[in-house]
């Protein structure tokens, strides 16, 4: 079981919570101008390192408010991003 630190519920179970992805993945300010591989890119490619990822976590079971934090990908360790 994953424990995810809500800065305003504290640390909680991660079944209250929504994987939203990778943080940081800007929407493009000019998605018309994109190509299909642009576009492509945008949506499916991620760095999926082996280490510490920032990621974007809803509370959907507290306060329904979107947070990031980093997760380590290989033991699954939770910590705010500093
Ligand atoms: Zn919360």
């Amino acid at each position: 079981m994953i424990r995810v630190p809500c800065p305003h519920c504290g640390e909680r179970d991660e079944t209250e919570f929504h994987y939203g992805g990778e943080a940081g993945v800007d929407y493009p300010a000019d998605p018309g101008a994109l190509d299909d591989a642009a576009w492509s890119s945008y949506l499916f490619v991620r760095s999926n390192p082996r280490g510490w990822l920032r990621e974007r976590w809803f509370h959907g079971a507290g306060c329904r408010r979107w947070l990031t934090v980093e997760r380590h990908t290989v033991t699954d360790e939770i910590r705010s991003p500093s």
